[in-house]
C-alpha cells in the first residue's frame, strides 16, 4: 500500500479530503508509474481540497495538480526506469489521481524531463506556481514589452504565483513594482527582487477605466477590480499578463486600456500547455531563478499538514510555496 489524500463525495454532495492508504489497483490508467518524491500546495489545491470551487470532477479522487519524482516502470517509449521527471496540470488533482500520494500512474505525455539543475523537492516548490509565473513572463517578452519600456507591477506578490514571478523579473532586468496586502512582507519582497511596495488596498476596489500611466506591463494573479485597475495604470502598448483569480473572476473594466492606449491583455493557463512550451519555461526557471531565492520562498510541510496548509492558502495565509516530502 501507498500513502495518499483521496477527496470523496458524501451521500449530502458535500466532499471532504482525509488521508488514506491505497493499493496499486487503485491507480488510473496510463503508461507510466512514478515514484513520488515531493509535491506542493497551491491556490488551486486549496480549493480542490476545500471544495470551494468544483476543481475535484471526479470521486473519489488523489487531489494535488504538481509532483516531482522517479519513473519506476514504463511502457512509453520515451521513458525508463530511473528518469528524473515532474508534472504539472494536465487534469492531475482534477480529473486523474494527482501529486498527495507516493504514487502516480500517467500518460507519458504528461511528464517533463526534471532540468539537472532541480531536485524533486526544488521542482515541486517551483510547482504551478512559478511555473506559471514563467508562462506569464515569457507571454510578455512574446508581446515585445521590455525592462527599457518602464516597470513590471505584480499583484498577489507575496503567494506563490507572485513570489517566484518577482525573483524572475528582477533577474531579467525588470524595475519591479510589488502589489501586496500584506506590508509586513515587504523586507521578504524586497529580497527577492522588489524595488517597490505598493498596497494593494490602492487597487482592489472600483476604480476609473483609465488613470495615469505608471506601469509599462504587469503579471497579475488576483483578477477582479486589482486586475481592471492594473489595465487602467498600464502605459501606451503595454501588455499584463492574467493568470488568476484570487479576488475575484470577475474583471469590472471597460474597452477604454485596449481602444485609447492599444494595451494587451495576455491570458496564461498553466495546465494544457504544449511540451515545447514546458520544456522552454522549466529550462528558462533553471536558468533565471537563482536556488537561494527558492528556498527563501520555500516552506516544507509534512504530508500530514497538506490538508490544513489547503485551507491556509485559499484564506491567504501561506506566504511564498510550499513543499511536502514523500517517501515512497
Ligand atoms: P497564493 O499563494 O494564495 O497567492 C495569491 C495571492 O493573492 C495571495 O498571497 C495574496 O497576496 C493575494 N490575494 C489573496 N486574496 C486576495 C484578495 N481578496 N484581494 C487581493 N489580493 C488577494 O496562490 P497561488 O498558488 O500563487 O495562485 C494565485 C492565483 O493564480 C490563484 O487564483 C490561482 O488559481 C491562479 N493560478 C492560475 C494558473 C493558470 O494556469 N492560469 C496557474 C497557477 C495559479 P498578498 O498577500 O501579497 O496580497
Amino acid at each position: 500500500t501507498f500513502r495518499a489524500i483521496l477527496v470523496t463525495k458524501g451521500q449530502d454532495g458535500g466532499q471532504r479530503a482525509a488521508e488514506t492508504h491505497l493499493t496499486e489497483a487503485d491507480l488510473m490508467e496510463g503508461e507510466v508509474d512514478v515514484a513520488i518524491e515531493a509535491t506542493t500546495v497551491n491556490y488551486k489545491d486549496g480549493l480542490a481540497m476545500t471544495g470551494k470551487s468544483p476543481i475535484v470532477r471526479r470521486f473519489p479522487l488523489i487531489p494535488g495538480i504538481d509532483f516531482a519524482g522517479t519513473v519506476t516502470a514504463s511502457s512509453d517509449p520515451r521513458w525508463k526506469a530511473g528518469d528524473a521527471v515532474l508534472a504539472n496540470g494536465w487534469g492531475l488533482g482534477e480529473t486523474h489521481h494527482g501529486g498527495y500520494a507516493e504514487r502516480a500512474r500517467v500518460k507519458g505525455d504528461w511528464l517533463v524531463r526534471r532540468p539537472p539543475a532541480f531536485s524533486a523537492m526544488q521542482a515541486a516548490a517551483i510547482g504551478t506556481a512559478g511555473y506559471t509565473a514563467m508562462l506569464c513572463l515569457m507571454k510578455l517578452e512574446k508581446a515585445g514589452v521590455t525592462p527599457g519600456d518602464g516597470p513590471v507591477i505584480v499583484t498577489g506578490a507575496a503567494g506563490g504565483v507572485g513570489s517566484v514571478a518577482l525573483a524572475i523579473l528582477k533577474a531579467n532586468g525588470w524595475h519591479v513594482v510589488a502589489s501586496t496586502g500584506r506590508p509586513q512582507e515587504a523586507g521578504y519582497l524586497k529580497d527577492l527582487g522588489a524595488d517597490e511596495i505598493v498596497d494593494r488596498a490602492e487597487f482592489s476596489g472600483e476604480g476609473k477605466p483609465l488613470g495615469k500611466e505608471r506601469f509599462a506591463a504587469g503579471i497579475d494573479s488576483v483578477g477582479s477590480h486589482t486586475l481592471a485597475n492594473v489595465l487602467s495604470q498600464v502605459k501606451a502598448e503595454g501588455a499584463v499578463a492574467a493568470c488568476g483569480l484570487a479576488q475575484g473572476m470577475d474583471l469590472p473594466t471597460s474597452v477604454a486600456p485596449f481602444i485609447l492606449r492599444g494595451i494587451s491583455l495576455l491570458g496564461v493557463n498553466s495546465v494544457y500547455q504544449p511540451q515545447d512550451t514546458r520544456e522552454e519555461a522549466w529550462s528558462r526557471l533553471a536558468r533565471d531563478l537563482d536556488p537561494a531565492m527558492l528556498a527563501s520562498i520555500t516552506r516544507e510541510i509534512g504530508f500530514e499538514d497538506i490538508i490544513s496548509a489547503g485551507a491556509d492558502i485559499v484564506e491567504g495565509k501561506v506566504r511564498g510555496r510550499l513543499v511536502a516530502r514523500l517517501t515512497p
